[in-house]
């Protein structure tokens, strides 16, 4: 098969396209043929060694898949050749502490698709049968590759566990990116107002029509006072957070008393520094999350299906331009998910 993977780190430049060994599936594996894969912030993170892919190099990135079955393992039941699907991105053990709790994200033999092991960067690509879902009739492959990492996160955190309620204010950080834009959505389907952060006026409108209340430019403005100003100096009780830095220690200051941070992600830096008087003079409560449950990934396939949720679509690349692709990515100048379309 063809497949764009890298065989040492650095940039996009690093990115190749060509031959690679056509994956074999296990007998409790399925091989799925590519139809769209969408980028992650976590892809940039094991190209350039931030994040090392544990099974070493090469390496094919790729962990939001939507495809056809092509290859059963012999012991896979339910599923059939051709079948539309998309794959749910995290590996988990079943037996552990963690995983008998239900917990499954914390796995303590935990993996993603494309992280853990080689991903949809490609024409062809493996996981376990247990991964596999049913793609809705009324999505479209590249509307299902949009969803399983970062809708399926954002919407974990707001839901699960922030507890969003019909009424309460959401700051969602970077409303340009694939959780960013999830994020706004899945707060306002919660009946939450959401007041959001770009990083240039032309994706303010791009915001509001995600259904973004308010809109602040965060190299322009400042996002705490603006939320101050926004919300009549209470603050906001949710704060959905993947940058890191000065962006996570000041997020702390845009919460209301007893109100809740989530955090994401790193994008930009893996330490963040917190004043200890915020968390405990308000009751504030720091909580991290990382993906969410296969159940709640068919919960919002329902809502995509009727409409109540859109992925947000960038662009699509051919496989063969993915470190064109990227690069996109790197520059932030996407607004919702870029993909890959073999
Ligand atoms: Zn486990």
């Amino acid at each position: 098969m063809k497949a764009a993977f890298f065989k040492e780190h650095g940039g996009s430049e690093k990115i190749l396209y060509d031959d690679y060994p056509d994956p074999v599936p296990g007998a409790d594996e399925v091989v799925v043929r590519v139809k769209a894969c969408a980028l992650n912030h976590v892809d940039m993170l094991l190209l350039d060694g931030r994040f090392p892919p544990p099974e070493g190099l090469p390496h094919v990135n790729g962990c939001e898949v939507t495809g056809a079955v092509e290859a059963i393992g012999a012991r896979v039941k339910g599923l059939t050749g051709g079948q539309r699907v998309i794959i749910f991105p995290g590996f988990s053990c079943g037996d552990c502490e963690y995983c008998l709790r239900g917990a499954r994200t914390v796995c303590v033999r935990y993996g993603y698709l494309g992280a853990h092991r080689d991903g949809g960067y490609a024409e062809l690509v493996k996981a376990p049968a247990a991964n596999i879902v049913p793609l809705p009739e009324a999505l479209s492959f590249e509307a299902g590759a949009a969803v399983p990492l970062a809708m399926l996160t954002s919407w974990h955190a707001l839901v699960a566990q922030a507890e969003v309620k019909p009424g309460q204010t959401v700051l969602v950080q970077a409303a340009g990116s694939g959780v960013g834009s999830a994020a706004i959505q899945i707060a306002r389907l919660c009946g939450a107002r959401v007041i959001t952060t770009v990083g240039s006026d032309d994706k303010i409108e791009f915001a509001h029509a995600l259904g973004a209340d308010h809109v602040v430019n965060y190299r322009t403005q400042d996002f705490v006072e603006e939320t101050k100003r926004w919300s009549n100096k209470r603050g906001v009780d949710v704060v959905i957070e993947h940058i890191g830095g000065e962006t996570f220690e000041r997020s702390v200051y845009a919460l209301t008393r007893l109100g809740t941070l989530v955090s994401i992600g790193s994008h930009d830096t893996h330490w963040g520094r917190v004043d200890l008087r915020h968390v405990y003079s308000k009751n504030l409560r720091i909580l991290g999350t990382n993906l969410g449950s296969i159940l709640e990934l068919r919960t919002i396939l329902e809502h995509l299906a009727e409409g109540r949720l859109k992925p947000v679509i960038d662009r699509a690349f051919p496989l063969a331009e993915a470190g064109s692709a990227v690069q996109r990515v790197l520059d932030r100048q996407n607004k919702g998910k870029v993909l890959l379309v073999p």
